[in-house]
């Protein structure tokens, strides 16, 4: 399903979706940051989620990194931009994918993000940060990026918005490291087969922008300083091709794909239905059309044009899933808990769709059975601010308050809120059997909390 942390203007878009601060990383174990923060409302959905996994893959591979080390995420922001903070994941904001047209541009959006991982450029701007640390409202970004960096299991939380200028400043690469990462885009991609003229059209997306004032610029040209030398090289390196790069159908189809399903979650329904009809593939048309009169509360002509989907598809745990938000929303609990067991059958590794698996059980009443799959969402992924919500709410109902109020810490933990992580770790210690693993994770909440509020 689609969900949306953060926002308030795409939560008016998404109906009935929970808005929760997103956060980025996994424990809060070893973070040494004076104030800990993160700056972004993520989209979290499992289908688009696998569609950028499925282009950035053979990127990845180029770069010599895995999909179970980079990670692809859609940062809930309508502008144009992409942007690293440490190993683990490049963020690509939702009007970039919107705004490119074909899957090689988007390819090589991510191709250049890997090449600032690769080349070291996270080391610089960390550097950088010992020497701004006084700057004001930057230092909780810059105590993220720290923990982050510093130490996989570091963690932090908290939302301040990706526009603000501090983050704007501390996001920009050098020209140098622009030219770094355009040439560790250009050998990804053409290694990988993708065609690497994806990168001169990004570039030429930008081509004049220069010449206007930051406010009229894309946030993507702050970020990454585009020079007509970095064009001309990319231009230099295409022409310089001896092989041809035909086009990768699998490739296309996920990009249209998850261009199509954020699409018909952004734009006004009768633009989608307008325009559906317009799309090659049919079942990703049919997908569209579901969305909107799902979306225009049409749960009937929804399920038939998922169903139709579904029937061009029937492998498809994605489409399950699909099926099983409309339901979900539309309160049909028990028809819901089937959508997502064929979901999560079909894609039994998507922590997205384990959540709103546990999430219908627990509606339908299946309350042990939803807390376990919440719980085996939230083993799969750590990050998931929603599913710790759910799961301490599951805990509460079912008169475990120790194990909620571990939760609870956790989720201000992930946060970047000690205070509160505090307050509630206390309670689960007390709470929760000694010695026990839930109680050695909220001695850990407790012990990491209260260095970090010494540190303030
Ligand atoms: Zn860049």
């Amino acid at each position: 399903m689609i969900s949306s942390h953060g926002c308030g203007m795409v939560i008016a878009l998404f109906p009935r979706l929970a808005s929760i601060p997103a956060l980025l990383l996994c424990a809060l174990l070893g973070l040494v940051a004076p104030r800990p923060v993160v700056a972004l409302g993520l989209l979290r959905d499992a289908d688009i989620e696998h569609g950028l996994a499925e282009l950035s893959f053979p990127i990845l591979r180029a770069a010599g990194l895995s999909s179970r080390q980079v990670e692809v995420l859609v940062v809930d922001d309508p502008t144009f931009n992409a942007f690293v903070l440490d190993h683990r994941t490049v963020f690509v904001h939702a009007g970039l994918i919107l705004k490119v047209d074909r899957a090689p541009m988007l390819q090589a959006v991510i191709a250049h993000e890997l090449g600032h991982i690769t080349n070291g450029h996270l080391a610089r701007r960390m550097a950088n940060m010992q020497n701004a640390r006084s700057a004001a409202g930057l230092g909780a970004l810059l105590a993220l990026a720290a923990a982050a960096t510093g130490n996989a299991k570091g963690a932090v939380g908290l939302a301040v918005g990706t526009q603000s200028a501090a983050i704007r400043s501390f996001l920009a690469h050098t020209r140098a490291e622009e030219a770094a990462a355009d040439q560790a885009a250009e050998a990804y991609l053409s290694y990988a087969g993708v065609d690497p003229q994806g990168l001169v059209d990004l570039h030429r997306q930008f081509a004049g922008q220069e010449f206007l004032s930051a406010a009229n610029q894309d946030p993507y040209m702050q970020s990454h300083p585009l020079t007509r030398d970095r064009l001309r090289a990319a231009e230099d390196f295409v022409a310089a091709q001896t092989q041809s790069f035909a086009p990768n159908p699998t490739q296309d189809y996920w990009f249209a794909r998850l261009r199509g399903k954020l699409s018909a979650f952004t734009r006004a329904p009768n633009w989608t239905l307008l325009r559906a009809k317009d799309e090659t593939y049919d079942d990703i048309r049919l997908m569209r059309e579901a969305v909107a009169y799902h979306r225009l509360n049409q749960l009937p002509r929804a399920i038939a044009a998922i169903d139709a989907a579904i029937a061009l598809r029937p492998e498809d745990g994605y489409y399950y899933d699909l099926k099983g938000q409309f339901l979900m929303e539309t309160r049909n609990w028990q028809a819901a808990v089937t959508a997502y067991e064929k979901a999560s059958d079909l894609a039994p590794s998507e922590p997205l769709i384990l959540a709103g698996l546990g999430r219908a059980q627990r509606a339908a009443g299946q309350r042990a059975a939803g807390l376990a799959s919440l719980e085996a969402a939230r083993a799969r992924d750590f990050r998931d601010a929603r599913v710790m919500h759910d799961l301490a709410l599951a805990y509460a109902e079912d008169g475990q308050p120790g194990m909620a109020a571990l939760l609870t810490s956790e989720r201000y933990a992930l946060a970047g809120k000690p205070e509160d992580a505090l307050i509630h770790a206390r309670r689960a210690v007390m709470q929760l059997p000694r010695g026990s693993p839930p109680w050695q994770r909220a001695q850990d909440v407790l012990t990491t909390s209260e260095k970090l509020q010494k540190r303030k």
